[in-house]
């Protein structure tokens, strides 16, 4: 089997987005990239019906490699993110908060320092119907400097340098969209500015285990 370990990577992860309730139905999707291939769901397929061999094989131009179901119907967005953006995972979903946000405003402005893990404020980008270029383009374009995006109606999509960052990346945004929706209800949230921001990614570049000195 092709990009076995990648198969099952995508497995456990579209299990655990299920579990976390970050998605809803057989909404969401997600990647993992490996060389010149990828590993994608298939679309549509309940969750708890996704075994690694009904998982997608495609090469980045979107073509089936080793696919016996229709890959995802957001491969464009899949694709157009590998090209344009150093990713090697991308997390599609609909979670509550950020598909709330999505309807609202245009931005989740920097509520709290972790926003700083997505590059800082995330857009909200306009509407375009699911699975389209028009929505691969405009997602792209609001990740510029960014590992994150708000689709307007739809919902959210983050990357990382493996699926485990991008997926922790996506509770993040979660979490934040949430901060933000629970702050507004009582009243008009202190924000921070960019050198706040700039400071927590820089203290960030040292963040994680590190032996004891
Ligand atoms: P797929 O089941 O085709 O991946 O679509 C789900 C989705 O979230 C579309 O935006
Ligand atoms: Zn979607």
């Amino acid at each position: 089997m092709k990009l076995r370990d990648e198969r099952e990577a995508v497995v456990a992860h579209a299990r655990r987005m299920d579990a976390d309730g970050l998605t809803v139905g057989t909404s969401g999707n997600l990647s993992v990239r490996a060389g010149d291939l990828l590993a994608i769901t298939p679309s549509g397929l309940p969750y708890d019906q996704l075994t690694p061999d009904t998982v997608s094989v495609v090469d980045l131009e979107g073509r089936p490699v080793d696919a016996p179901l229709r890959p995802s119907s957001e491969l464009p967005m899949h694709t157009a993110v590998y090209r344009e953006t150093a990713a090697t995972a991308v997390v599609h979903t609909h979670p509550v908060f950020a598909t709330v946000l999505s309807t609202l405003v245009d931005e989740l402005p920097a509520i709290h320092y972790i926003i700083a893990h997505l590059g800082g404020p995330v857009r909200v980008v306009p509407y375009a119907p699911y699975g389209t270029e028009e929505l691969a383009r405009l997602g792209v374009e609001g990740l510029a400097g960014r590992s994150a995006v708000i689709l307007a109606n739809h919902g959210a999509t983050t990357y990382g340098a493996d699926l485990a960052q991008a997926y922790t990346r996506t509770e993040y945004l979660e979490w934040l969209c949430r901060l933000y929706v629970e702050a507004r209800k009582l009243g008009e949230p202190r924000l921070l500015d960019a050198a706040q921001i700039a400071a927590a990614t820089a203290a960030f570049a040292d963040y994680g285990p590190q032996p004891r000195a």
